[in-house]
């Protein structure tokens, strides 16, 4: 049971960073969240299967030094608070974590505590791939075609949260500057909420820089920058003019735009280098649809890729698949993006894999490819010999239902 200030493992080092560079020990402390609801339940499943795959891929040369950390409710049992400040500290301190998901308290105070450690430790990429495994029940009749990776923006747009109810003397004031100073006039001033969506360039710029970097690290072709600016031109068309600016600024000769791969190389791509383009949101979820393969890294403001990653998420498996993490310039939070459940907690029943699948994002930013391929392997394996959790088992004809931590033993076996 952890204890407040926190002890770190005695037999851990903490992961240091040389600029952007990690420099990552062999013994790297990873603090985490057990989380809520079934994060009793998917949370050891993960650590499992990493501690398994580290082991199979390094023997005994390489091991996670893992440290519990508090949030949510059983912070809130043993602490009296929702999210203590040494949590965050211990983010901070060690760079690189992974949470369990977290309840949001009702009347606690906070709107989400998710959001409150994104905000707090300037998570500000919410980044989610999409890609399909093999056995996974799908809607749709090609799922292989798509292989995407999300990047969205995780501290303004709508998340910035400012909004006022209709009526309230915030409102009124503001409708009466509207109407006063900008000769703005509503139709119904005394009945309408008004929300503000601010998107700014430097916050645009970092998340499009990362976008555009993981695209060149991984050997990507394309990055989209995907927005509403045939609507609004000031903040999603601003979105897009300035992620282009950031391309030609910063990676002038390590992209070019869909227009140049037109006019000047006929259509073919220049080995090495990264198409930038853009698309209109509405355009680009029809496109997910019929068209994923023409698509690799997206960078989106926070509403559409709010919309966009659930969409394509969908296509491959949906919630008991879908991961991610949440990445700032000096510390990376993975998780899955599923809730509590709280209606499975603790049953040992429900689906581990995003979370795993959490972890091997978590073991690829940490440099340990291998350990990340075992993971892999082991997923694949076990979901195509149809050994898998009631989610897919319902879907799928033949296959063997087990439990959460049964599971978790095929894929290990199975790396
Ligand atoms: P949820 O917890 O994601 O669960 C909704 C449904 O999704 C479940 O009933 C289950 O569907 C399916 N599901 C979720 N995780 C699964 C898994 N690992 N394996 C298989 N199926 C899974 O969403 P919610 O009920 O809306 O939210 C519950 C609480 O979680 C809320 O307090 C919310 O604020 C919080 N939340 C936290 C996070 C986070 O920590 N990042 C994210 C989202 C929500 P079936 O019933 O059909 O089997």
């Amino acid at each position: 049971m952890p204890d407040l200030p926190y002890t770190p493992p005695a037999d851990g080092v903490a992961i240091t960073a040389d600029g952007e560079r990690l420099e990552v020990p062999d013994r790297p402390i990873i603090p985490y969240i057990l989380g809520d609801g079934i994060g009793v339940d998917v949370t050891p499943a993960m650590r499992q299967a990493l501690d398994a795959a580290v082991r199979h891929a390094y023997g005994g040369a390489r091991r996670i030094a893992w440290m519990e950390v508090l949030a949510g409710q059983k912070a809130h049992d043993l602490r009296g608070e929702w999210l203590p400040a040494e949590t965050l500290d211990a983010f901070r301190t060690y760079r690189v974590g992974i949470k369990g998901p977290l309840t949001t308290p009702i009347g606690g105070g906070i709107r989400s505590l998710n959001v409150a450690i994104r905000q707090n430790l300037d998570l500000y990429a919410n980044v989610r791939p999409v890609h399909y495994i093999e056995g996974l029940p799908s809607p749709v009749k090609h799922p292989e075609k798509m292989n995407m990776i999300l990047y969205r923006e995780a501290t303004e747009d709508v998340y910035a949260g400012i909004e006022w109810p209709a009526g309230s003397p915030a409102a009124r004031r503001l409708i009466a500057f509207l109407a006063d100073e900008l000769g703005v006039t509503l139709d119904d001033p005394g009945a309408t909420g008004l929300g503000l969506k601010p998107i700014s360039a430097r916050k645009t710029k970092r998340l499009v820089r990362k976008a555009i970097a993981h695209a060149l690290e991984r050997g990507r072709d394309s990055v989209t920058l995907v927005h509403k600016g045939n609507i609004m031109k000031y903040t999603e068309g601003a979105f897009r003019d300035w992620g282009y600016e950031v391309a030609a600024d910063e990676f002038g000769d390590q992209t070019l735009t869909e227009a140049e791969l037109w006019s000047e190389h006929g259509g073919r791509r220049p080995e090495g280098k990264v198409v930038v383009q853009d698309r209109i949101a509405d355009n680009m979820l029809q496109q997910l649809l019929t068209r994923p393969d023409e698509y690799s890294v997206l960078a989106l403001p926070n509403l559409n890729g709010d919309y966009l990653s659930d969409a394509a998420a969908a296509q491959v498996g949906g919630l008991g698949i879908a991961h991610g993490g949440n990445m700032g310039d000096d510390v990376a939070v993975f998780e899955a993006v599923h809730g509590t459940a709280p209606k499975y907690a603790g049953q040992d029943k429900v689906n581990p894999t995003a979370l795993i699948l959490s972890g091997v994002m978590m073991l690829d930013h940490l440099g340990w490819p291998e350990a990340a391929a075992a993971v892999r392997r082991g997923l694949a394996a076990a979901i195509r010999d149809g050994v898998v959790t009631y989610d897919l088992a319902r879907q799928r004809e033949g296959a063997r239902e087990v439990s959460c931590s049964a599971f978790t033993d095929a894929v290990a076996e199975r790396m």
